[in-house]
């Protein structure tokens, strides 16, 4: 079969590999309908390795470079290993990424993604999502109903890491709700907002196209911190109170710092973007001001809760899936249409058989 195959920086290959054994005890082997390429393929690609294993074997799985890569899944079992239960061969999954050794602190209290041997589908997997098929421990595996395609499928693992955002800032239905840059994930983080049922969600977003999208998506206001002064704006439509949440979703030094004066008092910064180095708070206002600052990053454990959140109409996956393409248009559409045509693209989704 065919499959993309990360070898080092700048070096991902579509290559023909063997096809992937019999599922083992616990496993299911499911042919991949859609996968979806993140953020995090391009900054392994363009900046890698950041969690590929290059010079020495992966802690709990073993695996180590060269790796096929892919973790924005949906697709069909087709073969069920012994031991499995609640899945059977042609049942249509989503997939979640998250690998733990099922026997630490975290694992045994419900919070694998939090196990110090984490393995992730796509980097330290024994083979990622950007093949014909792979197998994933059945408890990866998450059952997609009727009513969500195979497409709308790929988008569950980015949305439901957004969906873990909402749920750690605690936000409810009186709660003013600003998102900070409105690429893939902001889009999908506005979006849950929203169908959690937030009061007011404003988007800040400085691309115009993505400001269209923010607004598509749900934004009661997009406010371009280009054309206007982004702190009053931010406190003029919260009746000067500020945010009761702020979700950063850019991952600049400059946005953290705006997120975090854009919080209310107690009120809660929730960062989700990805920094390439250490960025400044404003920790003096912080501390006054009481307020909450929290990271959140996978969405494990809210799979289900995610997929039904996807059946609601205010889910627009049509704004969201900008592209489909084959496994051999990886690098020349997919990497280069999201390196280079930022504005044009929020999510692509590659078919790869
Ligand atoms: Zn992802
Ligand atoms: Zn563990």
């Amino acid at each position: 079969m065919k499959a993309a195959v990360w070898h080092g920086q700048r070096d991902v290959r579509i290559e023909d590999v063997s096809e992937p054994p019999a599922p083992p005890p616990g496993q299911v082997q499911v042919s991949v309908a859609w996968c979806g390429i993140c953020g995090t393929d391009l900054h392994e690609y363009v900046g890698g390795p950041l969690y590929i294993p290059l010079h020495k074997p992966h802690l709990l799985t073993g695996v180590q470079a060269p790796v096929i890569i892919g973790h924005e899944m949906a697709g069909t079992v087709i073969e069920v290993g012994d031991g499995v239960k609640g899945f059977a061969v042609g049942d249509r999954v989503a997939a979640c990424p998250i690998i733990g050794c099922g026997r630490c602190r975290w694992c045994l209290s419900g919070s694998m993604a939090q196990c110090d041997r984490v393995a992730f589908l796509g980097t330290s997997w024994t083979g990622g999502a950007l093949a014909g098929r792979l197998n994933l421990n059945a408890y990866q595996c998450f059952h997609l109903p009727g009513s969500i395609s195979d497409e709308v499928g790929a988008l569950v693992e980015p949305f439901s890491a957004t969906v873990r955002a909402v749920e750690r800032s605690g936000a409810n239905s009186g709660d003013n709700v600003a998102i900070i840059g409105t690429g893939p994930i902001g889009l999908m983080a506005l979006m849950a907002a929203r169908i959690r049922g937030a009061k007011r969600v404003v988007a800040f977003e400085i691309a115009q196209k993505r400001i269209e999208a923010a607004r598509l998506c749900g934004a009661d206001a997009v406010i371009d911190p280009l054309t206007v002064d982004a702190e009053s704006a931010g406190l003029e439509a919260t009746g000067g109170e500020g945010f009761d949440v702020v979700i950063e979703c850019a991952g600049q030094p400059a946005t953290v710092l705006m997120a975090g004066r854009l919080t209310r008092t107690r009120g809660k910064l929730v960062i989700m973007g990805v920094f390439e180095k250490p960025a400044a708070l404003d920790l003096t206002d912080i501390v006054f001001r009481e307020k909450s600052v929290i990271g959140s990053m996978s969405g494990y454990g809210l799979y289900d809760e995610t997929i039904r959140m996807m059946t609601d109409a205010r889910f627009r996956a049509d704004v969201l899936i900008t592209d489909h393409i084959g496994l051999d248009e990886l690098i020349s559409k997919g990497y280069h249409g999201l390196l280079h045509e930022t504005e044009n693209h929020v999510k692509i989704l590659v078919r790869p058989e």
